[in-house]
C-alpha cells in the first residue's frame, strides 16, 4: 500500500514540529526516516498513524484520504522503542489480543499466533511472561502483535533504540527479511545512521520538521545536495572554495566545476564533499599524467587507531585560507585539516605517524548546491540594534538565504534576557522564515559574532551601529569586527528598505573585484539597481585612468553576466565628498565599499577614506573585504 503525504504540518505552541512535508513512499518500500532528536521523526509518525491531527495537509494510504480517520480505520501496525507489550499477559496473549479485539474468530486465533512467533523467530516462547524475555524478544512480539492482522503499513519508532548493539545489528537482520517477505509499506524512524543504511530502500533525512532530502543510501552518501546532509551522514570533508571563471579556487587550488555541477554565480561560494576514503596519500608527488586532482603536500596532525582503520587528520599547506565546514575548524586555525582513512596493515604504522610528511590528492569530488547567501544577523541590546535586526530578517527574506539571529549576553546573568531577545525576533519572522535560526553565546561582543561567523560559514553579517552626531570614529565593536573579520559586513544605523538602489564604490583593479562581485550576487537576490562609481586621483597619469576603465569595463561586464542593472559613474576627487553626495541625491538604499588592505587585521583608523564613509553617513554600508 502507498503512502502519499501532501504539505503535512503540525504545530505545538504555534511552532512547526512537522512542516509542509511531502512524500510517496510505494508500496512495498522500506522507507527510513533519518533525524536528531527532537527534529519531528515520532510526530511525523504519530500523524500517519492517526494518533495526532494534523494542522495542516493531507494523508493518503492506497489512494485514499485517511487525514481524519481514525487509528483503527487505516490499517496500520506500531511498534514503538519502548516495549509497549502487556505485562500481565504471556507472548502468546499479547499477540493473540491485537486478533481478538479485531473481531478475528477463536478457532483462526491460536493458529496465527503460532505463524507469527515463527515468523519473528519465537517458536516454542508464546508462554513467557515479558519478564522472562530479553529486551530483544520482547520487541519480537511487538513485531508479531504489530503485523497480527495483516496491516497494510507498519510504522517503527526507534524500534531498536533501547537494544545492545549486538541484538540491535540481528534485529535489523530479521526486520528486513520479514519485511521483503510480507512486502509491508514500512516506515522505521531511526537516529542511528548505519541502521538506516543497512534498512532503508530509500532514506529521508529530517530535521526541525523539514524533509531535507531524501534518496537511496548509496545517493545521500556520495551525492547529497545540502550541506547538512553531507554533514551529518558519514564521516566527511566539506571545504568552501569560490567559483571563478568556471572554476573552484580552493587556495592555491584550482579544481574544475563538473559540467553537471548545480550553478554557481561568478564569485559565490562553492562547496565541494570528499570523503575520507577518497582521500590519496603518497609519500613522493603525485605523477601528473594521472588524472588526481592533487591538493597539496600536508601533515599528519593525529591519527586514531579504529580496529581496521586508522583515521588520520592532515594539515594541508595548499589549503591555507579555505574554509573547512567539516571537519569543524578552531577558531583562529588558519591552515585546513582534511581527514582521511588508511586500512590498518600492521607493519605499515610508520607511515601515518604524527608529523609524517604526505601529499594529498582526490580523484573526485561532489559539489553541493547552492544555499544562498547564509546570513549572520546580530541583535543587540538597544532600539537601534533591534531595528537592525530586523532589517536583516528582511533582508534575508528577500535574499531568500538561511539565516541566523545571535545574541551575544557579556555576562553569565544576561544570557537569559539575550535568550529572549533572539526569540521574541524569531516569533515575530516565523511565518517569513521558516527556517531562521537562533544563537546565544556569552562572552566578548566582537570576539562571539567573529566566532560565530566563522564556524557557522556565514557569508554576510548585519550588524546595528547607534550613529552618534559628530562622531568621527567607529565604535569599539564594529572596529574589532571590522578589523578581523574576513567577511562582508553590513553595518546598518538607520534601516532603509527595500534595498532597491546599491551605489558600489569600487577602487580601480584587484582589491575592486571583490566588492563589484559580493555587491552584484546581492542586488542580484534583491533585483536592486546598482551604480558603479570609481574616483580618480586628480592629474592621474594616463596608465592609471586606462586600468580604472578598464576595471569598470570589466565590473559593468561581471554585473551584466549576473543579471543586474547597472550604470558606471566615473569621478575625480575629492573622494568623500562625491560619495556622500552621490548617495544622498541617488538616495541610496546600500553603500557597498572595499575593506582597506589586502588582509586582516584591516585598518579602520579615523582618517581612511572607509571608516570616513561609515562614520558620515546615516545609510547602511557595506564593507567587503577583498578575496584573493
Ligand atoms: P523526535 O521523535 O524526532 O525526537 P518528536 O517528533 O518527538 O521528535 O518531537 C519534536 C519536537 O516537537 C520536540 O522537540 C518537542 O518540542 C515538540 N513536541 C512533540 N510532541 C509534543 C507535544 N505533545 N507537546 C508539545 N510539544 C511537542
Ligand atoms: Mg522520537
Amino acid at each position: 500500500m502507498s503512502i502519499v503525504l501532501t504539505e503535512l504540518t503540525r504545530r505545538f505552541d504555534d511552532v512547526p514540529v512537522v512542516n509542509h512535508i511531502s512524500l510517496e513512499i510505494r508500496d512495498g518500500e522500506l522507507f527510513v526516516l533519518l533525524g536528531g532528536s527532537g527534529s519531528g521523526k515520532s510526530t511525523l509518525l504519530r500523524l500517519i498513524a492517526g494518533l495526532l491531527e494534523p494542522d495542516e495537509g493531507r494523508i493518503e494510504l492506497d489512494g485514499k484520504d485517511v487525514t481524519w480517520l481514525p487509528p483503527q480505520a487505516r490499517g496500520v501496525g506500531f511498534v514503538f522503542q519502548n516495549y509497549s507489550i502487556f505485562r500481565h499477559m504471556t507472548a502468546a496473549q499479547n499477540i493473540e489480543f491485537g486478533l481478538r479485539i479485531r473481531g478475528v474468530p477463536k478457532a483462526n486465533r491460536s493458529q496465527r499466533v503460532e505463524e507469527l512467533l515463527e515468523l519473528v523467530g519465537l517458536s516454542g516462547l508464546g508462554a513467557r511472561y515479558p519478564d522472562q524475555l530479553s529486551g530483544g524478544q520482547q520487541q519480537r512480539v511487538a513485531l508479531a502483535r504489530a503485523l497480527a492482522y495483516h496491516p497494510a503499513v507498519l510504522l517503527l519508532d526507534e524500534p531498536f533504540g533501547a537494544l545492545d548493539v549486538k541484538i540491535r545489528v540481528q534485529m535489523r537482520q530479521s526486520l528486513k527479511e520479514i519485511q521483503r517477505r510480507l512486502k509491508v509499506t514500512t516506515i522505521l524512524v531511526t537516529h542511528d545512521q548505519e541502521e538506516a543504511f543497512e534498512l532503508g530502500d530509500r532514506v529521508g533525512v529530517i530535521e526541525r520538521g523539514h524533509l531535507i532530502e531524501v534518496g537511496s543510501p548509496e545517493a545521500l552518501y556520495h551525492y547529497p545536495r545540502t550541506e547538512f546532509v553531507a554533514t551529518f551522514i558519514g564521516g566527511g570533508n566539506v571545504l568552501v572554495g569560490r567559483a571563478i571563471a568556471g572554476q573552484i579556487q580552493l587556495g592555491s587550488v584550482t579544481l574544475p566545476l563538473p559540467a553537471n555541477a548545480p550553478r554557481h554565480d561568478e564569485g559565490a561560494p562553492v562547496r565541494i564533499l570528499f570523503r575520507p576514503e577518497s582521500v590519496l596519500l603518497r609519500a613522493e608527488p603525485f605523477d601528473a599524467r594521472c588524472d588526481i586532482h592533487v591538493l597539496g603536500q600536508g601533515q599528519i596532525r593525529e591519527r586514531v587507531f579504529a580496529g581496521s582503520l586508522q583515521r588520520l587528520r592532515l594539515e594541508v599547506e595548499g589549503l591555507r585560507g579555505v574554509r573547512p565546514v567539516a571537519p569543524l575548524p578552531v577558531y583562529g586555525q588558519h591552515t585546513t585539516l582534511i581527514e582521511a582513512v588508511q586500512p590498518s596493515e600492521e607493519g605499515h604504522l610508520d607511515c601515518y605517524a604524527p608529523g609524517q610528511r604526505l601529499w594529498l590528492g582526490i580523484q573526485t569530488y561532489h559539489v553541493l548546491e547552492p544555499t544562498g547567501l547564509k546570513i549572520l544577523i546580530c541583535a543587540g541590546e538597544s532600539p537601534d540594534m533591534n531595528a537592525a535586526a530586523e532589517y536583516g530578517c528582511r533582508l534575508a527574506q528577500a535574499a531568500q538565504g538561511p539565516a541566523t539571529l545571535l545574541a551575544v549576553a557579556e555576562s553569565d546573568s544576561a544570557i537569559a534576557l539575550a535568550r529572549d531577545r533572539v526569540e521574541e525576533l524569531r516569533q515575530r519572522w516565523l511565518v517569513q522564515l521558516p527556517r531562521l535560526e537562533t544563537r546565544v553565546r556569552q562572552g566578548a561582543i566582537a570576539d562571539e559574532i567573529l566566532l560565530e561567523a566563522q564556524e557557522g560559514h556565514y557569508e554576510l553579517v548585519v550588524l546595528g551601529r547607534t550613529p552618534t552626531p559628530h562622531q568621527m570614529d567607529l565604535e569599539p565593536v564594529a572596529r574589532h569586527l571590522l578589523e578581523w573579520i574576513e567577511l562582508p559586513v553590513l553595518l546598518v544605523p538607520q534601516p532603509r528598505s527595500p534595498i532597491e538602489r546599491m551605489l558600489i564604490c569600487t577602487a580601480a583593479g584587484e582589491p575592486g573585484k571583490s566588492d563589484v562581485l559580493f555587491g552584484g550576487r546581492l542586488a542580484r537576490r534583491l533585483g536592486a539597481f546598482v551604480t558603479v562609481l570609481h574616483v580618480l586621483r586628480s592629474q592621474a597619469p594616463q596608465e592609471e585612468r586606462a586600468r580604472a576603465e578598464r576595471h569598470l569595463r570589466r565590473a559593468q561586464a561581471s554585473l551584466e553576466a549576473l543579471g543586474v542593472r547597472c550604470q558606471i559613474k566615473v569621478k575625480e576627487e575629492p573622494a568623500l565628498q562625491h560619495i556622500l553626495s552621490e548617495a544622498e541625491s541617488g538616495d541610496y538604499d546600500l553603500i557597498v565599499i572595499g575593506a582597506p588592505g589586502p588582509r586582516a587585521p584591516y585598518q579602520f583608523r579615523q582618517s581612511d577614506m572607509a571608516t570616513q564613509i561609515i562614520t558620515s553617513t546615516t545609510r547602511p554600508v557595506l564593507v567587503v573585504p577583498l578575496v584573493e
